[in-house]
């Protein structure tokens, strides 16, 4: 008798062939069957469950930042206090009910002493919408999509986001 392994656990224990492609031990069959059966489904689960991209490199996955994403997005706007006392904005844009971009903006009316926070709180909300759209539409983040984020977050050389793209152009990173 051949002594079959599972292809996806290597597990021994009882193992059969699936599709006449490959071998599946009792464990794994489920998740096998489910990807054979509902693939949409799972497509749309993955990214409510799992924090990186499904098959990034596979032609069939559908591309929703790049396709189906509307331009005008659904928002829903907070307002904050900091410790300090100022009042903030926060809006959150969503996409099918997730979370896909978030911006701040200060609530206060000419709060000058605010200027020089705006280019660190643009690096946090740009990077904080890079992470949400590969969260929730499997957009897959590159060192480049890091680092065009953070210059488009400074005003003037030096801002901290400035300083941050500064490390991470150094050649030993890339
Ligand atoms: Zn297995």
């Amino acid at each position: 008798m051949i002594n079959r392994k599972c292809r996806f656990c290597d597990s021994t224990q009882n193992v059969t062939r699936v599709k006449k492609r490959f071998n599946a031990c009792a464990s794994c069959k489920p998740a096998v069957y489910a990807v054979l059966n509902s693939p949409d489904v799972i497509e749309e689960v993955w990214p409510l469950l799992q924090d990186r991209a499904i098959l990034p490199q596979s032609r069939r996955i559908k591309i929703p930042w790049k396709t189906d994403i509307a331009e005008v997005l659904d928002a829903k706007r907070y307002k904050a206090k900091d410790r300090e006392d100022n009042n903030w904005y926060l809006i959150v844009s969503e996409w099918e009910g997730k979370p896909v971009e978030l911006f701040m903006s200060s609530a206060d009316d000419n709060n000058h002493k605010l200027q020089f926070q705006i280019a660190n709180l643009t690096a946090l909300t740009r990077l904080v919408s890079l992470m949400l759209r590969h969260v929730f539409l499997g957009e897959r983040i590159t060192l480049e999509k890091i680092k065009t984020q953070l210059k488009r977050s400074s005003r003037v050389r030096q801002d901290l986001p400035d300083l941050v793209l500064n490390v991470l152009s150094k050649d030993e990173i890339q």
